[in-house]
């Protein structure tokens, strides 16, 4: 072969092997490319991913927040729920306080004549018995009956006797000192306890009170109503319980009546009562 065709055989492997080349360059560019675009489709893709998580956890929270919020709002309205509760049953307790009070009070003052119930009045009686036979001081009892009440229920109707038990209370209370105990006994029966009272004394208050009564006047219906009660007095005896010594008084209360009532008549230990 001759020179000059040998020398563009080589030129023309040359441009052969130049070209082979661009186009692997080419290729390999290709190939890069596609791994590029695949990766940024790739990252696109969890971009896309993560925005959707995010906004599912941004929802979520939001929810979260609602939630939170309305449980905020009902226990709220739960603690407002349980103080009015409280104050209610706070309100129920002092109203029943109050109630049991009453019904106590009830139980033990007769509503009449503002004076102990009968039962009360034992009971006040039998404590104070105990406390002088502990330590040996004087106790009397009174024991009185208002004269010829009948007649003031006959004559003037029920209404007008209850006016004249509700004076005769006033007067009974208002005559006895801090400490006695004045009681009614029964219909227009009563009976004061004085603790540390000998019997001189008892007997200068039951004066007293019979003179009281006796000048009381007591208007009903434009009317003076008056009334004389009769008292029995006893002084107890060392080792005396408090039935005898009322057993005594009542004795001399009747003694009273017998003699002619609106008086006060002595119980003696000596006249008995067994
Ligand atoms: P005496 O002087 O002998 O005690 O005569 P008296 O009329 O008071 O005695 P008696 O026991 O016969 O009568 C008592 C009366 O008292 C009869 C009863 O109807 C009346 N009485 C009892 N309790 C009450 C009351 O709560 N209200 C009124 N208005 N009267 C009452
Ligand atoms: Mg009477
Ligand atoms: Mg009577």
């Amino acid at each position: 072969m001759a020179a000059k065709e040998m020398r563009q055989v080589d030129e023309g492997y040359t441009l052969y092997a130049r070209e082979e080349s661009v186009i692997r360059r080419a290729e390999d560019m290709l190939d890069k490319l596609e791994e590029v675009s695949g990766g940024v489709r790739d990252l696109a893709t969890a971009y896309r991913e993560g925005y959707r998580e995010t906004a599912r956890l941004v929802r979520i929270s939001d929810r979260m927040q609602l939630d939170l919020h309305e449980a905020n709002r009902k226990l709220t309205s739960q603690a407002e729920d349980l103080k009015r509760l409280n104050a209610a049953l706070q309100a129920e307790i002092e109203r029943r306080e109050q109630l049991e009070q009453e019904l106590r009070r009830i139980a033990s003052i007769d509503e009449l004549t503002g004076t102990h119930t009968r039962r009360h009045l034992l009971e006040l009686g039998e404590h104070e018995q105990r406390r002088r036979s502990r330590h040996g001081h004087a106790l009397a009892v009174l024991m009185m009956d208002l004269d010829h009440f009948k007649r003031i229920n006959d004559g003037f109707g029920h209404a007008a006797g209850d006016q004249l038990l509700r004076d005769f209370g006033f007067l009974l209370r208002s005559s006895l000192r801090k400490g006695d105990i004045a009681g009614r006994f029964g219909g227009e029966e009563f009976l004061a306890i004085l603790p540390e009272t000998d019997l001189e004394t008892a007997k200068a208050v039951a004066e007293r009170l019979c003179a009281r009564v006796r000048a009381n006047e007591t208007l009903w219906n434009s009317r003076t109503l008056s009334v004389t009660v009769s008292v029995g007095v006893a002084a107890l005896c060392a080792d005396e319980t408090l039935d005898k010594v009322i057993g005594r008084a009542d004795h001399a209360l009747y003694a009273a009546k017998a003699a002619g009532r609106d008086r006060v008549m002595i119980g003696q230990a000596s006249s008995g009562s067994e």
